[in-house]
């Protein structure tokens, strides 16, 4: 991690917790990490658990993310969450992209990329990810595929973005092979796939944004493994799914971050 960028550690709840635990794990979290200075933390609880969790942390410095967001305002959407939504409850972060959704909701390139649009201009930042399946790993094509993920994503929104995309933007790099089975990459090839990424996005935005756009390692992550991964330059943080379920685990991880970033 480099001193330029500061770490961010985000956990992804996915569809668990009851309302009750989401108060709990909030509560259990919200302390300790007041005390934990040079990491940006954020909880994604489920869209339904969202304002419970946000009272928990309101005024805290631990920020409030949701896991995925519709592209438009409003309107005849049933079922459907609008980024203008989910800045009204207290969200500052959204999760797009991400490969349960790619692969399970059939959500493509080109709707990531509306969503994407849509949520900065709503002024949420979105955690953009990206990962290659284990074939496309076996294959020698992950740098491929994720450049292409991102050119993708990321099409013709140099103009929003700005000078300023360090700020508006996050991207993750989670190989899907890593997700929830306890074998994560090592940190030499996260490392190494983070670094394309950046020389991606310098081509996307330019050497002065691409620089200050923080880049999570996701899959698997936990206490054991975050500072290895935290010690590679490139790696500005993560994007934690089991893990972030359990308060003392997410809270070492964010630890560890913190201590790599100073
Ligand atoms: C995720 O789903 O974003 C994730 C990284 O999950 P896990 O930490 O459980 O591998």
């Amino acid at each position: 991690m480099t001193d330029k960028r500061r770490p961010i550690v985000a956990g992804n709840w996915k569809m668990n917790t009851t309302l009750r635990d989401a108060r709990e794990l909030a509560t259990a979290l919200r302390e300790p990490l007041a005390g934990l200075d040079g990491v940006d933390s954020v909880l994604c609880p489920p869209f339904v658990y969202l304002i419970a969790a946000g009272e928990v942390i309101e005024q805290s410095n631990v920020a409030l993310g949701a896991q995925n967001c519709h592209v438009e305002s409003k309107g005849a959407f049933t079922g459907e969450v609008s980024p203008a939504m989910l800045v009204d409850v207290g969200c500052r972060y959204v999760i797009l992209g991400h490969s349960e959704r790619r692969r399970l909701l059939k959500e493509d390139d080109a709707l990531i990329r509306r969503k994407l649009e849509s949520a900065v201009a709503h002024g949420l930042v979105p955690i953009v990810c990206t990962g290659e399946n284990l074939a496309e790993n076996e294959a020698g094509r992950t740098t491929e595929v994720v450049g292409g993920q991102l050119r993708a994503a990321l099409h013709g929104l140099g103009g929003l973005l700005g000078d300023d995309a360090g700020a508006k933007l996050v991207v993750a790099y989670e190989p899907v092979w890593a997700i929830g089975t306890g074998r994560p990459a090592t940190a030499q090839d996260a490392g190494a796939t983070i670094g394309s990424i950046r020389r991606t996005l310098v081509e996307l935005l330019g050497e002065a944004a691409a620089a200050a756009v923080r880049i999570q390692y996701g899959g698997s992550v936990t206490p054991a493994n975050a500072a290895e991964l935290f010690a590679q330059p490139e790696i500005d943080g993560a994007l934690v799914g089991g893990a972030s379920l359990k308060a003392p685990d997410f809270f070492a991880i964010c630890r560890a971050a913190a201590a790599a970033g100073l």
